[in-house]
């Protein structure tokens, strides 16, 4: 299993594999081309490799142009076309092959062929290194197909994931996740140990609440609890190292988990790496952090009111709970640019009825 960024491959076709389908093309072309002498038009960047790899094996005379499209963001096909660098040299009267790495939806190919169309071209042919046929949904022939596959994101041998893997002389394909991991993530008070408890059924995850984890074994009288108890009932963050370990011995706990809703974890930015790197290390990773807005002088209300029966310390005292709000400002809040930084970062206004918030919550997770 290899990473790139976030995401996680496993080895899909041998680099032998390869090597085998780019001579049956060659073959191919070397016969179809015997008399003529044609133009590769390649297309940048992912088909250079395979590009270069057949002209090489080619026999006769010919020549080389590159053009540069780009229609990938991630693992996702735009659909828009964009063209990075069009053609430098006139194909009139030219028997061209368009090569490309890959064909799967068919708009790149659509476009570079509406690119052709001005240019008179004696004939044109498409060789691609991989075809995916459930994908494709234009009506051109694929003259030359390296391999089909399936609809699996695939990089190595010059195709990438944000630019990655381009490298690899295997092909790997992305290892799909099994598990749905949240952070929901907000300041006290605003809901998210209730809405976890809707959440956790909907979903099947198992909900982690750092603060309850704490307060359990403050009432058991644990050493980790006689630890924790002095930093929260002055509304301070329990230091990283503590909590990180506890973090991971409650997932370790939970290792048929279909997944995990993170309430009050991370709440600094090493918490958050090390959560990361702890469920990159099982091939997992954070699908989406979800964050409850409100208001902070309507927090400490609920704070206050929520103090005459919680029964804790923590919110029974404003001093308290506008310290617990500083240690948010001043340490948490940065998650959010670490989550958005990757996309993942979903706002959600938290005042309203519960099940309103509720609402707005599944509306976000459904389509992580
Ligand atoms: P909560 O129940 O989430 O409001 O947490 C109550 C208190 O537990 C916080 O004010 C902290 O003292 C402590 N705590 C909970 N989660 C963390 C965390 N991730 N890092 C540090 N301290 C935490």
């Amino acid at each position: 299993m290899i990473q790139l960024q976030d995401l996680f491959f496993q080895k899909f076709i041998s680099k032998a594999e390869v090597k085998g389908a780019v001579n049956d093309v060659s073959l191919k072309i070397n016969k179809d081309y015997k008399e003529k002498s044609p133009v590769f038009l390649i297309v940048l960047n992912g088909a250079f490799f395979f590009g270069a790899d057949i002209i090489k094996k080619f026999d006769g005379t010919c020549e080389m142009s590159f053009v540069k499209v780009n229609s990938y963001e991630g693992t996702e096909s735009k659909g828009a076309v964009s063209t990075v660098m069009g053609l430098d040299t006139t194909l009139k009267n030219r028997d061209v092959i368009i090569v490309e790495d890959i064909v799967d939806s068919g708009n790149t190919i659509e476009a570079i062929l509406k690119m052709l169309k001005q240019e008179q071209v004696k004939s044109c042919k498409i060789a691609t290194m991989f075809y995916k046929p459930l994908a494709f949904k234009k009506n051109y022939p694929i003259d030359y197909v390296g391999m089909e596959i399936e609809n699996d994101f695939i990089v190595g041998y010059g195709l990438d994931y944000n630019e990655l893997g381009r490298n690899l002389s295997a092909i790997y394909r992305l290892k799909p996740r099994k598990m749905k991991n949240i952070v929901l993530f907000g300041p006290p008070g605003a809901g998210k140990g209730t809405q976890a408890e809707y959440l956790k059924v909907k979903y099947n995850l198992v909900h982690i609440s750092t603060g309850d984890v704490f307060r359990y074994n403050i009432k058991n009288e644990t050493k980790l609890g006689i630890l924790a108890k002095s930093y929260m009932d002055n509304g301070d963050l329990v230091p990283d190292e503590v909590t990180i370990e506890m973090l991971k011995a409650e997932v370790e706990k939970n290792n048929d988990a279909q997944g995990f809703i993170f309430d009050g974890f991370p709440r600094t930015h090493s918490q958050a790496a090390a959560l990361d790197s702890f469920l990159a290390e099982k091939g997992e990773g954070i699908n989406g952090m979800v964050a409850l807005e409100v208001d902070e002088n309507l927090l400490v209300e609920r704070l206050l009111q929520r103090g005459e029966t919680s029964g804790r310390a923590d919110d029974q005292d404003e001093s308290k709970i506008r310290n617990r709000f500083n240690e948010y400002k001043t340490k948490t809040a940065v998650l959010k640019d670490y989550y958005e930084d990757q996309n993942k970062y979903f706002g959600i206004q938290g005042v309203g009825s519960i099940e309103e918030v509720t609402e707005r919550l599944c509306k976000v997770i459904d389509n992580l």
